[in-house]
């Protein structure tokens, strides 16, 4: 059987797709495959026929059982050719796989990882001589890698247990460093690397420079397509950006790993949904999102690596049809990667404070350790909150020692019971032999044959499952009989706890005599750098934009043009943006500056080479370090002819054009705020002055004379609310209050009152239970998805809205119906029905009660 006619029989597929024949023919070939193609791309055939086509069965190493079974499944649709092994299978159906495998009926054998690390099954495994082993996921071998498995390291010794060295491996990770250490770790002798897949053609990539990222960004959403994301580097960016879109009303609310589960769930379907069109957000979203008609994705900050910035561009455009993306730089952008990525990365000397915090914990004094493990619990971590380590350092921190073998990291999920004997190996061998029990002569020679003379020096792992179903016991009958040996001083046995775990591999050292490598430590750190770097590299890039990304990636393609990127469209776009920046740069630098500069000042501050402290300290010092001292001249003479700056007595300034062109916005803001804040300072004013008014009435005095209207001001703008306050108002006197103070302050409190119950009726009014569906509602989502998304059954989220109608008659509910539903309620109500059981009757048994007590109650507040 060919290839090609495999394909048509056990997938009934014409043709391959690109890339796969290719690498069923390396596989075939004995070749050492390494194939990286994106999700979706059709990675299962690529092993599935190559082992379908051999006599003897094959291994996939798969690291999701749930995705194993489907798979299995898959296969087995016309004849059972595949099977799995993996915890969810008990021992016996184990055995009747293996059977089945060395009667040669199956081709497909799907094993965890987890699994070759068993012995037995190992044994068993070399005796049926399999013919190739395919590692899916592979990037899990890496710790670069996203989600890194160390049991994905047994892989390479289970190789040479069985002697196979046609191994090949599957990803769809296309990080540099993930493929290297995939050919490292997997040991290939023979390796052939195929990265195909990777093009996105309807993306179209644009890189602009600028300093007025929350301006640009707002223009680009004004001419973009929806629904868009922009993608920020910290949350304060996100918040920043959102509240100024929405001031120039555009509704683009933040999301960020800040808010509570329930609002991002929410800000997540509201997007799904598209009730919001727009999204100020950090990489925490998109996490398998899946939304195919995202249109326009913005980066206001440059991303941190390639991988992660075509990550984020990969979420436009799903749907195949043309999508745009807009990175926005400028260069502060760089250091605030590095800034960010130094957060990640903890020095040698909180490596130490780490180190000494986990000996602290445990109650272990140099010179001595401690062999039980420490739990990484709620308790550890207050302590090292108490210590002031961040979480994230301290992980990192933990990584490294572990790195360096001074402990052992287990995450929960990977913790499994432990066992060990204080007893010298010939008692423990006379134990067995003399116990009358035959259930620990079972269970404690079982252990011995796994872990071999281990047992006797060290914790070792043991596998409940495997045990319980070779002892053919229950799991918990298990358990209860380690218990016993642990009683009666057999065994230690260490149950595997939730939390993570550390276990010590030395003793304590004075961290000064610590003989640790830091050299991995900058390894790292180099490693982030370079990260930031090659985006640098790529913003600053003038070939294609799709190209470089590619290539980044490995997948080679030298005349390759996207035709669609900012570079590929020339214009001389890049060039004209340039100046633009720099433009901005220099406008923005003498406003900064107090408003005013001398020439040479300026040039010297952009090209950072000054020396007074004054120019030094600004905010854009050296930030065209990377022009000469002439360029900078020039872009200065030619902001000039643009008159956008002039000079005035010898020093730069900028003009009323400039201010216009490039400062308004800065200005427009501060006006907003400030026209707020006047407009309620009026009001108070106004108030005061009726009071005057009537003050000098009574007095028969000119009002200027019971207090002049400065003094009112600056009583409006304070607000006192006590004697005390008011009269430490300057200018305000004794006399002054005599005449009209307590009048003043009645008058203020009375405001103040109002302020606060026009506050409370626009939004605390509604009680905070019915605040999360009244939301929904004006969001205009049906009843059933208010239902779904507040988790309430509809009755109580219809009685809710009825009490949102109580309080606002004019809430729109069209859109919590159907339309006919609406209409066949209206018609009933129009009728002159008015209890909810009558009208429920002569409707049809689809229309819920709770959408006739929506209905009725809108009915009787509009009537
Ligand atoms: P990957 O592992 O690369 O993410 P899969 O192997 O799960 O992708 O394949 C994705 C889908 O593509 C599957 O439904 C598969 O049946 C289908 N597929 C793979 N190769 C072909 C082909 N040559 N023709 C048509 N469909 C294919
Ligand atoms: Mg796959």
């Amino acid at each position: 059987m060919t290839p090609k006619s495999a394909l048509n029989k056990y997938f009934g597929y014409d043709s391959f797709r690109p890339g796969q024949e290719e690498i069923i023919n390396a596989i075939l070939e004995e070749f050492n495959v390494l194939a990286v193609l994106p999700t979706g791309a059709g990675k299962s055939l690529c092993y599935q026929i190559p082992a379908l086509l051999k006599e003897h069965f094959s291994i996939v190493i798969s690291p999701l059982i749930s995705l194993m079974k489907d798979q299995v499944d898959a296969l087995n649709k016309n004849e059972r050719i595949a099977a799995f092994i993996n915890s969810s299978l008990d021992y016996s159906s184990s055995v009747k796989v293996l059977n089945e495998i060395s009667q040669n009926k199956i081709k497909l054998l799907y094993v965890s990882p987890e699994r070759l690390g068993n012995n037995i099954f190992v044994d068993n495994i070399s005796a049926l001589k399999p013919e190739y082993v395919f590692v899916d996921e592979a990037h899990c071998i890496s710790e670069w890698g996203h989600s890194f498995r160390p049991s994905y390291m047994r892989i390479v010794d289970f190789c040479n247990q069985i002697g196979i060295e046609k191994i090949s491996a599957f990803t769809a990770t296309a990080v540099p460093e993930v493929r290297k250490d995939i050919i490292e770790m997997l040991d290939f002798k023979r390796p052939k690397i195929f990265i195909s897949g990777f093009e996105r053609d309807n993306l179209h990539l644009n890189v602009i420079a600028t300093k007025q990222k929350k301006e640009k960004t707002l223009s680009i959403i004004k001419h973009s397509e929806m629904p868009a994301i922009i993608y920020c580097a910290t949350r304060k960016q996100t918040e920043e950006i959102s509240n100024f879109l929405a001031m120039k009303g555009i509704e683009a609310p933040f999301y960020h790993a800040g808010l509570t589960a329930e609002t991002r769930q929410i800000l997540q379907n509201d997007f799904f949904s598209d009730h919001i069109k727009c999204i100020t957000a950090t990489n925490a979203f998109g996490m398998g999102i899946d939304k195919s008609d995202i249109r326009t994705i913005i980066h206001a900050s440059m991303p941190g690596s390639v991988e992660n910035y075509y990550q984020e561009i990969g979420r436009a455009g799903r749907d195949q049809k043309q999508s745009k993306t807009y990175m926005l730089f400028d260069s502060k952008d760089t250091d605030l990667q590095e800034f960010l990525a130094m957060q990640t990365m903890p020095t040698k000397e909180e490596i130490f404070v780490i180190y000494n915090a986990v000996y602290d914990f445990a109650g272990i004094a140099t010179g001595s350790i401690s062999d039980r493990l420490v739990h990484v619990d709620e308790k550890f971590k207050t302590f090292l909150r108490r210590i002031k380590v961040n979480q994230t350092k301290f992980e990192s921190g933990i990584r490294f020692l572990k790195n360096n073998d001074y402990l052992q990291y287990k995450h929960g999920y990977e913790n499994r019971p432990h066992v060990k004997t204080v007893l010298s190996s010939g008692d423990f061998k006379k134990f067995i032999l003399s116990t009358h029990k035959i259930i620990f002569k079972d269970l404690l020679a079982m252990i011995l044959r796994n872990s071999g003379n281990n047992l006797f020096n060290s914790f070792v792992s043991i596998d409940l499952e495997g045990i319980s179903s070779e002892l053919a016991i229950d799991a918990e009958t298990l358990e209860f009989h380690l218990d016993e040996l642990n009683k009666i001083g057999i065994l230690d046995y260490e149950k595997p706890p939730n939390a993570p775990t550390i276990r010590l591999l030395k003793p304590r050292e004075k961290t000064e005599s610590l003989g640790i490598d830091f050299k991995s430590l900058e390894k790292k750190w180099q490693y982030l750098l370079s990260k930031i770097e090659k985006m640098n590299e790529f913003v600053r890039s003038t070939d294609c934009r799709m190209n470089f990304v590619l290539a980044y990636f490995g997948e080679v393609n030298p005349n390759y043009k996207c035709g669609k990127c900012d570079n590929c469209l020339g214009l001389d776009h890049s060039l004209a943006q340039t100046d633009e920046y720099v433009e901005e740069i220099i406008i923005q630098t003498i406003h900064e500056f107090g408003g005013s500069i001398k020439d040479k000042d300026l040039v010297k501050l952009l090209a950072g080479k000054a020396k007074h402290p004054e120019i030094i300290k600004t905010n854009n010092y050296g930030v065209c370090r990377h022009f000469s001292k002439k360029e900078i001249e020039n872009f200065v003479s030619k902001v000039m002819s643009k008159k956008l700056i002039n000079d005035v007595n010898g020093r730069l300034a900028v003009s009323d054009k400039g201010m216009d062109e490039f400062i308004l916005h800065v200005k427009d803001t501060k006006r907003i705020s400030a026209n707020v804040k006047i407009d309620e300072d009026l009001k108070y004013l106004n108030a005061l002055r009726e009071v005057r008014a009537a003050a000098s009435k009574k007095f028969t005095q000119k009002p200027e004379q019971i207090c002049n209207d400065e003094v009112l001001m600056q009583i409006a703008k304070a607000k006192p609310d006590t004697p005390s306050k008011i009269l430490s108002i300057s200018g305000f006197t004794r006399i002054m209050f005599n005449k009209a103070g307590e009048d003043f302050l009645e008058a203020i409190i009375e405001l103040n009152k109002a302020k606060v119950i026009i506050q409370k009726s626009t939004d605390n009014k509604i009680p905070d239970t019915i605040k999360l569906t009244y939301d929904l509602v004006k969001k205009k989502y049906s009843l059933e998805d208010i239902a779904s998304l507040t988790k309430l059954p509809e009755a109580v989220v219809s009685m809710q809205i009825e009490s949102i109608i109580e309080y606002f008659p004019d809430t729109d509910i069209s859109n919590l119906f159907k339309k006919s539903e609406l209409e066949l309620i209206s018609t009933e109500l129009s009728k002159g029905l008015t209890e909810l059981k009558e009208i429920k009757e002569v409707l049809p048994s689809f229309v819920s009660y709770g959408k006739i007590r929506i209905a009725l109650a809108k009915h009787k507040k509009s009537n």
